[in-house]
């Protein structure tokens, strides 16, 4: 059984006893207060260039699930302040348990209903994502907030695959998906250095929130709490939510592209 997850026992709150950095200085997420941000329009435009045929399994992971790209892709995160291209590893999403929240980062103190994650990590300078992650340049994680709306077509495919991984552990293939279709139409995002939002907590993320939502259906947000955190033949434990409250700021600044 995992020494952590999301419930009274195991949740955020008690993360720092085994995992002390919860308390750290560049804790992720966050909610990012619009009239402290920073504006640097100096800052480049953020760019993905992924390629669909990279994309490699959909894993139950347990406390949520994972969709995987081939550790050698090509696909990457690049520009904005970033020196060097960061490759794509997994994306997955946050939610709760209703649509009033879900959502990790907040704006203004506004929750929405899910987040997206595109996790990347800086194939220049270390040899494995595993390595990558606990280094202060080691990843570059995109975050999309979701707004509860109209049933967005670009997750169908996702949504459709979660019958074969219903369980913690399962995984099954998933070729051929190009995450760049879940991105809204503008890339101009807010950045600041944090950490993964959940253990072993590394203070390793370079955070890329974008400005613009995109949607999510009650219908949809239902589908994601239907896997479980239970393996198979043991009582069914759905994954009703996922997401860490945010965390103190600690004097960092948040800046904004537009
Ligand atoms: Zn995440």
């Amino acid at each position: 059984m995992a020494d952590w997850g999301y419930d009274a026992k195991n949740g955020p709150e008690q993360w720092s006893k085994t995992y002390p950095i919860a308390n750290g200085n560049k804790q992720s997420p966050i909610d990012i207060k619009t009239s402290e941000v920073k504006h640097d329009t100096s800052l480049k435009p953020l760019s993905v260039s992924y390629n669909p045929a990279n994309a490699k399994d959909i894993i139950n992971v347990g406390h949520s699930f994972h969709v995987t790209f081939e550790e050698n892709t090509q696909s990457v995160l690049k520009g904005g302040p970033l020196s060097e291209n960061y490759r794509l590893i997994q994306f997955h999403f946050h939610w709760g348990s209703t649509n009033d929240y879900g959502s990790e980062h907040t704006v203004d103190g506004v929750k929405y209903a899910a987040e997206l994650h595109l996790v990347h990590w800086n194939s220049a300078k270390y040899s494995s994502c595993i390595e990558a992650s606990s280094k202060p340049d080691g990843l570059a994680i995109l975050g999309v907030l979701m707004k509860v709306g109209q049933a967005n077509p670009k997750l169908q495919k996702i949504l459709d695959a979660l019958s074969a991984i219903k369980t913690k552990g399962k995984r099954a293939p998933f070729p051929n998906f190009d995450p760049s279709t879940l991105l809204p139409s503008s890339l101009d995002y807010w950045t600041y250095e944090g950490s993964l939002t959940h253990p072993p907590l590394h203070e390793s993320v370079l955070w890329f929130i974008c400005k613009e939502s995109i949607s999510v259906s009650s219908e949809q947000l239902a589908q994601f709490r239907s896997i479980l955190s239970s393996g198979e033949g043991e009582p069914a434990v759905p994954i009703l939510h996922n997401n860490r409250p945010p965390q103190p700021l600690k004097g960092r600044t948040v800046t904004a592209s537009f």
